[in-house]
């Protein structure tokens, strides 16, 4: 009786250490989850201004395309580059160009419709994914978020004196099949050239 009871006891010890090991596998499972979908989300942000990154944009942008072309749908897009940064950054210094990129990244963001996709593209230039867009709905964020960046107070960029605007370039089409986001930023990216060369802002 004595050697059943102890192996009772033991049976009855083994499966609670089983319960708890089943539990701590769980909630290490659930921390990797988390940690992994946190790295995932890093990996398309752009750590100084917090909106998306060239990555996310590229990655967005084919997927769209993909859907465009199935529907019959334009794809509108926004080039954006910021205006004699060099200058700003040579007369305020680098800090107060971080503070201006971060409010310029905001005020893009602000322009756009709830299923647009601000990113930024590197350095001074950021873009602007929207699907189901025409040349009108594009055209018109393009110059609200023009409006919004050359009313951003001095304070807000960084400095006490000195405004900043930006250039961008807007297209709008039903990508053709086999298109692919580098295709429609190359259209893109000649229109920002002309607006860099047609004055600024
Ligand atoms: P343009 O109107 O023709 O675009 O002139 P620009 O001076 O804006 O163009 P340019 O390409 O000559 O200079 C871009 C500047 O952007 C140079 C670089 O120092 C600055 N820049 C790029 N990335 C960053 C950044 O992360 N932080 C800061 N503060 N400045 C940056
Ligand atoms: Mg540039
Ligand atoms: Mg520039």
């Amino acid at each position: 009786a004595l050697a059943i009871g102890l192996v009772l006891l033991y049976n009855r010890g083994l499966r609670a250490r089983q319960r708890h090991l089943k539990r701590e596998v769980a909630r290490r499972t659930l921390e990797i989850r988390s940690a992994n979908e946190r790295l995932t989300e890093l990996s398309y942000q752009d750590p100084l201004t917090g909106v998306a990154n060239r990555r996310r944009l590229m990655e967005a942008a084919d997927a769209a395309i993909e859907r465009a072309v199935a529907k019959t749908l334009p794809i509108g897009l926004i080039v954006i580059d910021v205006d004699h940064f060099k200058e700003y950054n040579d007369r305020h210094g680098h800090l107060a160009g971080d503070v201006a990129l971060r409010a310029v990244a905001q005020a893009l963001a602000s322009a756009t419709r709830e299923q647009d996709l601000v990113a930024r593209f590197g350095g001074e230039e950021f873009a602007c994914l929207m699907v189901d867009a025409s040349i009108e709905v594009v055209a018109r964020c393009a110059e609200r978020m023009r409006a919004l960046v050359e009313a951003l107070p001095p304070r807000t960029l960084g400095n006490d004196n000195q405004t900043i605007t930006i250039s961008a370039g807007v297209m709008s089409r039903v990508p053709a099949p086999g298109d692919h986001a580098a295709d429609l930023l190359r259209d893109t990216d000649s229109a920002l050239y002309r607006a860099k060369h047609e004055g600024r802002n």
